[in-house]
């Protein structure tokens, strides 16, 4: 695994002009920590296409942190990626997460042309060649869709060979279903660096269900603490920092690449985590 260790900061983009000054003034807040980059999520379909792109173009020129957009390719065509692709190059973009994505409710089965992250990170390299460092997503804990671990692992390995430059995990909240990844990830020969995407445990019943959706589990011991303490946000906040700052220690002692962090476009839950670990600012 590779020794440099890169940390990240990812957003949303915001439907409201209020939510956009939020934002920015966050993202300001979070440059001061010098991270490698931000990433700013892209709605599967199109749905966010232009408050990405604008989001992305602001963060790096403006606040001057190298952004990388979230690309995703259920839903759109190649046309639409293409151009998207060569918005970002002329721009001076560098980096992009690419995902298959899932498209929102309401908007049907359909595919795009693409239908799988491989097939997207196959596109990109075919469109621009070397131009974009390509992040995908992995997943410690088995994508909600697939199959078995192993199928899953497979399909990992397809689109890192397929061009991906280093991986960003779907939040766990157990550092050892990450290790077991890792180490079966390179029994694969998958050298990439695959770093961990850490959320903080700031509201319960928002996390609980969000974490239903995308399959991550949230620990009996930890669940069990965080239903005990109901509306006491202070102490499931004090307690989730806790237990999260914990795991990264773990992490980053058992060689993990860096961190990104999943802000939900807020600064202080993963500051918190950030200062308890001592990173470098
Ligand atoms: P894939 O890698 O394509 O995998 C999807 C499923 O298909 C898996 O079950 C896999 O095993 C299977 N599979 C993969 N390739 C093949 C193949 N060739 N043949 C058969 N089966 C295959 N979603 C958004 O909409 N917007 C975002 O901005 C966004 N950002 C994310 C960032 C990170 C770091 C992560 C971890 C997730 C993000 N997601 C985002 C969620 C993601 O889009 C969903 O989890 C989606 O369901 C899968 O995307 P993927 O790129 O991992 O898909």
């Amino acid at each position: 695994m590779s020794q440099e260790r890169r940390y990240s900061f990812e957003f949303f983009p915001t439907k409201t002009d209020a939510g956009h000054e939020k934002l920015l003034v966050v993202a300001r807040q979070l440059a001061g920590y010098q991270p490698d980059f931000f990433s700013c999520t892209y709605g599967a379909g199109g749905s966010t296409r232009d408050r990405t792109l604008n989001t992305v173009l602001q963060l790096d020129g403006e606040v001057k942190v190298p952004t990388a957009p979230h690309l995703s390719c259920v839903g759109d065509s190649k046309a639409e990626l293409r151009q998207l692709l060569s918005t970002y190059r002329e721009n001076g973009i560098r980096r992009i997460v690419a995902l298959r994505g899932d498209l929102p409710s309401g908007m049907g089965q359909a595919h795009g042309e693409l239908r799988y992250a491989n097939d997207l990170v196959e596109f990109i390299r075919q469109e621009s060649g070397d131009h974009f460092h390509i992040e995908v997503a992995a997943y410690p804990e088995m994508h909600p869709q697939a199959r078995n671990f192993e199928d899953d692992l497979q399909n990992f390995a397809r689109k890192c060979r397929a061009g991906a430059d280093s991986a960003i995990t779907q939040y766990f909240f157990s550092a050892d279903c990450y290790f077991y990844f890792v180490e079966r990830a390179q029994k694969l020969g998958l050298d990439l660096p695959i770093t961990p995407g850490i959320m903080p445990i700031t509201n319960y019943s928002k996390l609980a269900r969000f974490s239903d959706a995308c399959g991550a589990e949230i620990p009996r011991w930890i669940r069990k603490q965080l239903e005990a303490y109901g509306d006491d946000i202070a102490s499931i906040q004090a307690f989730g920092e806790e237990v999260v700052t914990r795991m990264c220690e773990r992490l980053l002692d058992g060689g993990a690449p860096g961190l990104h962090f999943y802000t939900l476009n807020q600064a202080e839950p993963s500051l918190a985590i950030w200062n308890n670990l001592k990173l470098p600012r």
